[in-house]
């Protein structure tokens, strides 16, 4: 006999990233070597600064619970951190600091979201933005960019989307999966629009240090008066300072919002882990070389990466400008046999490349676009090396 699941929990997708990962562990457990391009982590090691301060904390007896929404002076340090660079002014109680950029979010869709309401998410977008509006009843409505337009929603497709039922717009710049980043310009031109409807904006900005070639990352909220009130920042250690698994983020919001959220997180879990949001405060206040350093690694990856995808016959990217991946056309090379196996979607290309190759990589379809395949370069040049030399065998 086996229990029901709910529902609205039968209807979820499990996390492809995650699962694509999984598989290419389960691979190496048995002996095999992997290349593995699919989880988007940093491999660096948290900086031994961050760790000793977790430390320490321990050692202080800095085991407890801490205030539901986080601990004051780790709201305070990421309230002066946005101030300092981007100008944007919040007071502590408006941030509601979370397990993870991704608790964030649920938290942000489970306090905005009634069901029906309609999300607008840009398509490739990263795979847990659907499944995670999903469970709260409301309607995720996909909008589908292009390469040409380094996968950036326009204007005039935004209008199209919007209904009498949108509440929210979902924007992730510097992009995952499509390494892409929308300049100033862009945002201020959508932003005329959700000022002009109405809408409500939830912006993705985990990757906001991860920038490169020259380009400008400007925060949402930023690029038109009177955005700041209609606008959720969320954001978090994992990316910038190598801290995924100390699960810490946070999302910067209108007060009534940040109440709500720290409320629902009041009976959801809590609080965060307290060790964790002593390293988060390390990470803030201490020295920022650790970002300078990791940056210039991922630049130089990015190049290589760049260059690989160009020089592979029948393989393409948009131009990557943030965050740490290659969102690869591979659609030249679906719709042909590779061996005995006729490989027509990105799931089997994925699947195939693992099996043959074993280089893991995440199909495009579960970013919502067909046709593509992601593959992080948050890991090091001599994976990359082998992965890419892996990846131009396989499709000849
Ligand atoms: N947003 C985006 C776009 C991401 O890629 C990730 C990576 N997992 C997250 C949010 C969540 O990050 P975390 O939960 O590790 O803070
Ligand atoms: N954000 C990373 C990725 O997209 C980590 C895994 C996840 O949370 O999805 O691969």
């Amino acid at each position: 006999m086996s229990l029901s699941i709910s529902r609205i929990v039968q209807a979820l997708e499990p996390s492809a990233t995650i699962a694509m990962a999984t598989k290419a562990k389960e691979l190496k457990a048995r002996g095999e070597t992997v290349y593995d391009l699919s989880l988007g982590e940093p491999d660096f090691d948290t900086p031994l600064h961050i760790r000793q301060a977790a430390l320490e904390a321990m050692e202080a007896g800095h085991t407890h619970y801490t205030q539901s929404g986080g601990l004051p002076e780790l709201r305070k340090a990421i309230v002066e951190a946005y101030q300092a660079t981007h100008g944007l002014v919040y007071a502590p109680t408006q941030v509601v600091v979370s397990n993870g950029a991704k608790h964030s979010l649920h938290n942000v869709f489970t306090v905005l979201l009634n069901p029906g309401d309609e999300v607008i998410i840009p398509a490739p977008y990263w795979v847990s933005y659907a499944e995670l509006v999903k469970l709260t009843g409301a309607v995720p409505v996909i909008v589908q960019t292009r390469q040409e337009d380094d996968f950036r929603l326009t204007p005039e497709a935004l209008r199209a989307a919007i209904t009498a039922k949108t509440k929210v717009l979902l924007l992730c710049s510097p992009s995952n999966p499509t390494g892409t980043m929308y300049s100033p310009d862009d945002l201020g031109a959508l932003a005329d629009v959700v000022l002009e409807k109405k809408l409500t904006v939830v912006a993705d900005e985990i990757y906001e240090r991860l920038v490169y070639g020259g380009s400008r990352f400007a925060s949402f909220p930023t690029v038109r008066p009177g955005l700041q009130d209609r606008c959720v920042v969320v954001n978090g250690v994992s990316k910038t300072y190598a801290m995924t698994g100390w699960r810490i983020g946070w999302a910067m919001a209108p007060a009534n919002v940040a109440k709500a959220m720290d409320d629902l997180q009041s009976q959801e879990t809590s609080c965060p882990c307290s060790v964790s949001q002593y390293a988060s405060l390390a990470a803030l206040k201490g020295p920022q070389e650790c970002v300078a350093e990791m940056l210039s690694a991922f630049a130089k990856r990015r190049d290589f990466v760049q260059q690989r995808i160009s020089d592979i016959p029948g393989l393409s990217c948009a131009n990557m400008t943030g965050a740490f991946y290659a969102f690869i056309n591979i659609s030249e090379h679906l719709g042909r046999k590779y061996g005995n196996r006729q490989i027509d979607t990105s799931t089997e290309w994925c699947l195939e490349l693992l099996a043959q190759q074993k280089v893991g990589m995440v199909m495009g379809s579960a970013f919502g676009t067909e046709g593509y395949a992601r593959a992080s370069f948050a890991t090091s040049m001599a994976n990359l090396e082998a992965a890419f030399d892996r990846i131009e065998a396989f499709v000849k």
